[in-house]
C-alpha cells in the first residue's frame, strides 16, 4: 500500500537542541527531500519567526517536482476571529498547497494551557480548518497530545477529531507529542480511530521512550497511511521518529511503498547531506544509513558474511544506498584480512604465513593504540610492505621542529628534516603554519626531486584523540590524518606520547604509501626503488 511520507526536519527537526539551519540550508534541504521522493515537506511556522517567513517567501526559488510544500501553524487564538488571526493569515499568505495545524486534544491542556471550555476549543478547531479549506488549502490536522488526551478523556479526544474532519481536514494526524505512549496502547487507540473514520489517518511520534520508529510502524499496521518524522531523527528533546528508518522499514520489511525502490537507494546520501548541513556528524550506528550499519568486525561474522551476506545483514546495504564494510581490528580473524586483500586487488600475492604474520602485526599495533579501522591507508601500507619485504624508499635520519612566539604578532614555526634515500642524503628546512605543516613541507621537498609525482596528494583532515585521559598531559595520543588525491581519500594513523611524533609517523606512512602506489603503476619509480632496496 502507498504510505505518504511527511518530513518535518525543517520544522520539528529544528526544535532539536543542536539543530540549526539557515534559510539557504532549508531551501537546499527541501530540494533534496523532493529529489528523494518525499510527499510532503513541512518548511516551518511562518507565524512564529522571521526566518520561517523568509523561507516561504523564497520558496518560489524551489523547483519541486513531486513534494507538496507545507506551512505549519496552530488553531486560531481564542480571542481572535479566524479572519483576523495573524497566525492563520500567515498560513494562508505562505502560499503553500498544504497547511498543517495543530489543535488541542487533551482536556487538561484546553483548561490549563488555553483557559477555555472544551466546547470553545472545538470551535477553534473547526473555524480554523474551515477557513484554510475555504482558501484552497489541503489541511493536515495534527491532534496534539492525542494519545494522552484519549487516555484521559476518549470521548472528548474523538470530538476534536470530529470537529476537524467535519470542517474538511484531509489528514487526521495522531500525535504522540510527549513520546511516552507504549506501543500496545498506541495500536489500540489507532485501531479505534481507524474504525471510526474514512480517509487518511496520520501518525506523528516523538522518541522520548526510544520507540518512535516502532510506534510509527505499529500505527501503519493499525491503519495509518501518512507518516510524519524527521530525517536522522532530529527533533524536540529526544527527537522525532527517524523518517529514514521509517521509510526503509516500510519499504523493505512491511511491503509498503513510500519512495519506491529506485529512490530508496538515495536514502543514505540524503541523510548524510542533511547531517552535513546541520553540521552534526551522521551517527555511525544509525540504522540503515550509518557508516557502521553494515560493518562487520567479529572474525566469526566476517567469515560467514563473506560466504553469504544474509548471515549477518538484515537487508542488502545497496537497497538504501549504503555499503558493506569489513573492519580490520584486534577482533579480526583471517577472513577480514582476506576481504581487505581482495578489496585492494592483492589477494593471492601473499602466502598463508605472510597473512598470519600480517594479522599478528595488526593485533600488536591495535594493542598499542593504533586504530586501523579508521586508517585504511596505514593498513594498505602494511599489506604492501608485506608484499615487498625489505623495501624502503627512504630512512629518516632526523627531524626537528621549533615554534617561536614573542607575544607580538604571529608565531613562526620552522622544521628541518634529513633523509637518506638512494641517491644520498637530503635535507630541507621550511617555515610552515604550525609544526605539522612545516614538517610536511620539509618531507615533500626532500623527496620531490627523486619522486616528483608525490605532490598530487593533499591533506583533508587532521584529528587528535587522547588515548588514556587518566594520564593527563602525559597520555598517549593518536593522530589520524585524512588524505585525498583526485580519485579517493584514505587515512593514516600514528600513536605516541608526543603529538608531533604521532603526527610525523602518520605523515611518513602517508608518503610511503604514496610511493608504494606509484611503484605499482609507474615503472620509473619502480626502477628507482629497485635500485635502492635496503635490506635485500
Ligand atoms: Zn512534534
Amino acid at each position: 500500500m502507498k504510505i505518504f511520507t511527511f518530513d518535518t526536519t525543517l520544522r520539528d527537526g529544528t526544535q532539536g537542541e543542536a539543530v540549526s539551519f539557515s534559510v539557504d540550508d532549508k531551501l537546499i534541504i527541501a530540494q533534496k527531500l523532493d529529489e528523494l521522493g518525499i510527499d510532503y515537506i513541512e518548511g516551518g511556522w511562518p507565524g512564529s519567526n522571521p526566518k520561517d517567513k523568509e523561507f516561504f517567501t523564497r520558496a518560489s526559488e524551489l523547483n519541486l517536482k513531486h513534494a507538496k510544500l507545507t506551512a505549519f501553524g496552530s488553531t486560531r487564538f481564542a480571542k481572535n476571529p479566524v479572519e483576523q488571526d495573524r497566525n492563520v493569515l500567515a498560513l494562508v499568505e505562505a502560499g503553500t498547497p498544504v497547511v498543517s495545524i495543530f489543535g488541542k486534544t487533551w482536556d487538561l491542556h484546553v483548561k490549563r494551557a488555553l483557559g477555555i471550555t472544551n466546547e470553545e476549543n472545538l470551535v477553534l478547531i473547526s473555524d480554523t480548518v474551515k477557513y484554510l479549506v475555504d482558501h484552497g488549502k489541503e489541511v493536515v490536522y495534527d491532534a496534539e497530545h492525542f494519545f494522552d488526551g484519549y487516555l484521559a478523556n476518549p470521548a472528548y479526544a474523538l470530538q476534536t477529531l470530529d470537529a476537524a474532519k467535519q470542517a474538511g481536514a484531509y489528514v487526521l494526524c495522531l500525535c504522540d507529542t510527549n513520546g511516552g505512549t507504549p506501543t500496545a496502547r498506541l495500536i489500540e487507540i489507532v485501531s479505534e480511530v481507524r474504525k471510526r473514520y474514512d480517509g487518511v489517518i496520520g501518525i506523528h511520534t516523538h522518541n522520548d521512550s526510544d520507540i518512535a520508529v516502532a510506534n510509527t510502524l505499529a500505527a501503519v499496521e493499525a491503519g495509518a497511511t501518512h507518516v510524519q518524522g524527521c530525517m536522522n531523527g532530529y527533533g524536540e528533546r529526544c527527537g522525532n521518529a527517524n523518517l529514514a528508518s521509517v521509510i526503509a522499514n516500510l519499504e523493505l520489511k512491511l511491503g509498503h511503498t513510500t519512495l519506491g525502490p529506485d529512490k530508496l537507494t538515495g536514502l543514505s546520501a540524503a541523510c548524510r547531506f542533511i547531517s552535513e548541513l546541520a553540521n552534526l556528524p551522521l551517527r555511525n550506528d544509525q540504522p540503515f544509513v550509518g557508516k557502521s550499519a553494515f560493518a562487520h568486525k567479529g572474525g566469526v561474522h566476517v567469515s560467514a558474511v563473506l560466504k553469504d551476506s544474509h548471515t549477518y545483514e538484515h537487508v542488502a546495504p545497496e537497497t538504501v544506498g549504503n555499503r558493506q564494510r569489513v573492519l580490520v581490528s584486534d577482533l579480526s580473524g583471517r577472513g577480514n584480512i582476506l576481504y581487505k586483500l581482495k578489496q585492494h586487488g592483492l589477494a593471492g600475492r601473499l602466502s598463508e604465513d605472510a597473512r598470519r604474520e600480517l594479522l599478528e602485526r595488526i593485533k600488536q599495533m591495535e594493542y598499542e593504540g593504533y586504530e586501523l579501522e579508521a586508517a585504511e591507508g596505514t593498513f594498505e601500507l602494511l599489506v604492501r610492505e608485506a608484499l615487498n619485504p625489505g623495501l624502503q624508499f627512504f630512512d629518516v635520519d632526523s627531524y626537528e621542529v621549533a615554534t617561536r612566539a614573542t607575544g607580538v604578532g604571529p608565531s613562526h614555526t620552522t622544521a628541518t628534516v634529513t633523509l637518506r634515500a638512494q641517491d644520498g642524503v637530503h635535507s630541507a628546512t621550511e617555515i610552515g603554519h604550525g609544526p605539522f605543516n612545516a614538517l610536511h613541507l620539509c618531507l615533500r621537498k626532500c623527496l620531490s626531486r627523486l619522486y616528483p609525482q608525490i605532490t598530487e596528494v593533499r591533506l583533508t583532515d587532521y584529528k587528535v584523540r587522547v588515548l588514556d585521559t587518566r594520564k593527563g598531559t602525559a597520555a598517549n595520543v593518536r593522530v589520524l590524518i585524512e588524505w585525498s588525491d583526485h580519485r579517493r581519500s584514505w587515512s593514516t594513523v600514528g600513536v605516541s606520547d608526543n603529538v608531533i611524533e604521532a603526527s610525523w609517523k602518520a605523515l611518513v606512512d602517508a608518503i610511503r604509501l604514496e610511493l608504494m602506489r606509484l611503484m605499482e603503476k609507474d615503472s620509473s619509480v619502480e626502477r628507482a626503488v629497485e635500485d635502492y632496496c635496503w635490506g635485500v
